[in-house]
């Protein structure tokens, strides 16, 4: 595997890759991967491509210092893992390198960035798409391959594509559990170990809610039974349950049209921020 911590050197490299006729397959992450993460770069050599991950923890989307400082960053290991699933480059940029000067351009999605994810975390939205779109000219892929756990980032991505005219084919890839349902993440690694049995509670809960919503109950019913039954315990807050169209998403009472629907939670266990969500 190619390692690059420069621009330059990596367009000039990738360039020549395209030249020779690959695909160039991309999977922008965070870091501190797990098998989540690693489905989407075996999505990409599934799909023919040469295969490129970014390894990135972007500032401009934490609207939380603490949450920025404390997000993991397991390097070492993740190079191994990306070696072992045999990812072909990694670019893992410094925050000078992506931001040599202040940024001023801002993101605005209407409706998409404003509900859930964007109502409790403002700037977030307008952080990933300016990042996304860096990487996007940066490594200048064919396709792209995204996490359905992140479904509103997924809308949001697949509208930045279309409105920019990126040239690159997305594809959403379904969530990765560990046994017990609770959606792999990062932020997991910084739950303790009572806490990581607490966590499955938004799972739980995910399919509680689609439980009552096919017997004909009402999401507004359904919530504040759902908030109660997870903030008995001191240690867990519900943020918000919603239910909403896949493509739009438009906030819904009730699962109208079957396979346009998503149910998406978010939620602490004490101070990790988890989110989740299932499709309808
Ligand atoms: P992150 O490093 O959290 O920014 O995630 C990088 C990419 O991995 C995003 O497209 C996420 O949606 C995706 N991802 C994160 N967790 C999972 C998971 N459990 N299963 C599949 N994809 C995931």
């Amino acid at each position: 595997m190619e390692i690059f911590r420069e621009i330059k050197p990596l367009r000039a490299f990738l360039r020549e890759k395209n030249k020779a006729g690959f695909l160039i397959g991309f999977v922008p992450t965070m870091g501190a991967l797990h098998l989540g993460h690693l489905s989407l770069i075996e999505a990409s050599k599934k799909a023919g491509c040469f295969t490129v991950c970014s390894i990135f923890v972007n500032p401009a989307q934490f609207n939380n210092a603490d949450d920025l400082k404390k997000y993991p960053r397991t390097i070492e290991e993740d190079v191994k893992l990306l070696k072992e699933v045999k990812c072909d480059v990694l670019f893992s940029p410094t925050a000078e390198e992506v931001y040599p000067h202040a940024s001023n351009t801002q993101f605005d999605f209407g409706s998409l960035g404003t509900t859930m994810e964007g109502e409790f975390r403002p700037g977030h939205f307008s952080g990933v798409a300016l990042v996304v779109s860096k990487l996007f000219h940066i490594v200048e892929p064919d396709h792209a391959f995204f996490g359905q756990k992140d479904w509103q980032q997924f809308t949001i991505i697949n509208q930045l594509v279309k409105d920019l005219n990126f040239n690159i084919q997305l594809h959403p890839i379904p969530t990765l559990r560990e046994p017990d349902g609770l959606a792999m993440s990062s932020r997991n690694q910084r739950l303790t170990e009572k806490q990581r049995g607490k966590a499955i509670v938004f799972y739980k809960s995910l399919l509680e809610c689609q439980s009552r919503l096919s017997d004909g109950e009402k999401l507004d019913e359904i919530t504040p039974s759902i908030k109660n039954k997870i903030e008995q315990d001191a240690e867990l807050r519900l943020e918000y349950l919603q239910l909403a169209n896949r493509e739009n998403l438009s906030s819904l009472n009730s699962v109208e049209e079957p396979n346009r629907t998503v149910l998406c939670i978010a939620g602490f266990v004490g101070d990790v921020r988890l989110i989740d969500n299932i499709l309808l």
